[in-house]
């Protein structure tokens, strides 16, 4: 079966788009764009929309726990209940326009049999990309889901093992966080835990990449030869450039303290945790754009107030305009900068013939106002309608 969506704005997702385009697909990719009459089997009228790649959340939690939780749920997270609150999480994604997302932490490893099961056509959502359990020290940051590593042996053999579970990334924890006890900035893996673990990750043509609330820890893991910083905090002009030079990727997922800091109530020590670290985030943002520092888009999704309800994913897209970069930028960052972080630029991110249809349909202009990603009217994944909005 054709599809045919015409007379839309098309936002090709590399810095282009097309006015009044057709863009014609079909479940094993898009067949034409351009400006011509095409036939199909389905025809929508896509006046007044804009057609886009399928978005690319590229920090996301598989099975976290829903906000707010207990520490007794917390402390015993069995593998049927993490297994099932990731399928429904997962699915939820297309609600937003998403149809790829890089799960970086989740436990009992269920992004990597969730991502196998994906692949057979079993459960209908997102493609994933794997990190499995995230590396951590005894009692450090996610430890209840992560592999506790105190010495340098044990972290080459964490990050081994996870590379023989055929996960797509590592993802370590070098600092404490926003969610445990205590300050949020804490380093937990020593130097050499972190270097052995990006060494583990080159030897096995694994990715690498850190939660990292502080300076120091920022630094020697960019010298350490991570692929990828997830937060940031405290980047200035020497690390952007650091990074810049190494090729270094960043994903900041300003949001979820945004709306940790916003909607927490006054009695949770979270909120003022979160408001600190967002006023640090958000300065990271704009130095590593004002200093060209290669991005894409997270949300943290799984951690609270993430869910697609609260727009997560459209006011990270908004977070970034404000902070120095242009509308048009932001969402190559949302597609293409998403699909070459992850290695699958040549199947998608764009919206080009011969790609899989992966595709969102919003209402409104999102180069005129980018909170217009919120509206998501249709999502496909690979050329099937997976989400169509009731309004
Ligand atoms: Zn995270």
């Amino acid at each position: 079966m054709t599809t045919l969506i015409k007379n839309a704005k098309i936002i090709v997702g590399d810095g282009s788009f097309i006015e009044n385009g057709n863009i014609l697909f079909d479940k094993d990719k898009i067949l034409k764009i351009g400006k011509e009459e095409y036939k199909a089997d389905k025809v929508i009228d896509g006046t007044g929309k804009t057609v886009l790649p399928g978005f690319i959340d590229c920090h996301v939690h598989a099975g976290f726990i829903p906000f707010p939780w207990t520490d007794e749920e917390v402390k015993n997270q069995d593998e049927i209940t993490v297994a099932m609150r990731a399928v429904s999480q997962a699915k939820s994604f297309f609600k937003s326009g998403i149809t790829t997302i890089r799960s970086v932490g989740s436990g009992h490893d269920v992004d990597v049999r969730l991502r196998e099961l994906i692949k057979k056509g079993e459960i209908q959502a997102p493609r994933i990309f794997a990190a499995g359990r995230p590396i951590c020290i005894t009692s450090g940051h996610c430890c209840d889901i992560g592999i506790e590593v105190d010495t340098v042996g044990e972290a080459l053999k964490a990050a081994r093992t996870l590379c023989k579970k055929k996960v797509d990334w590592i993802k370590l924890m070098p600092t404490s966080g926003v969610i445990g006890v205590g300050p949020s900035t804490n380093v937990q893996l020593s130097n050499e835990q972190i270097k052995a673990i990006c060494d583990v990750g080159r030897a096995f043509d694994t990715p690498t990449c850190a939660h990292i609330m502080n300076y120091n820890a920022l630094i020697e893991c960019v010298e350490a030869g991570l692929t990828c910083v997830e937060h940031g905090y405290d980047m200035d002009d020497k690390v952007a450039n650091m990074m810049v030079d190494k090729g270094t990727w960043y994903i900041p997922t300003a949001v979820v303290t945004l709306y940790e800091s916003m909607y927490m109530d006054e009695s949770n020590p979270m909120k003022e945790k979160a408001a600190q670290a967002q006023i640090r985030v958000r300065n990271a943002l704009k130095v590593a754009i004002s200093n060209n520092v290669k991005m894409a888009v997270g949300t943290d999704s799984g951690c609270p107030y993430t869910n697609p309800d609260t727009y997560a994913f459209a006011k990270e897209l908004y977070l970034y305009t404000i902070s120095g970069m242009s509308e048009m930028d932001t969402l190559v960052c949302a597609t293409k900068k998403g699909a070459e972080l992850l290695g699958i630029d040549d199947i998608v991110g764009t919206l080009e013939e011969g790609k899989i249809a992966d595709i969102v349909v919003i209402n409104g202009d999102p180069l005129q106002d980018i909170n217009n990603t919120k509206n998501v009217e249709y999502t496909y994944r690979g050329g099937e309608l997976v989400y169509k909005s009731l309004n």
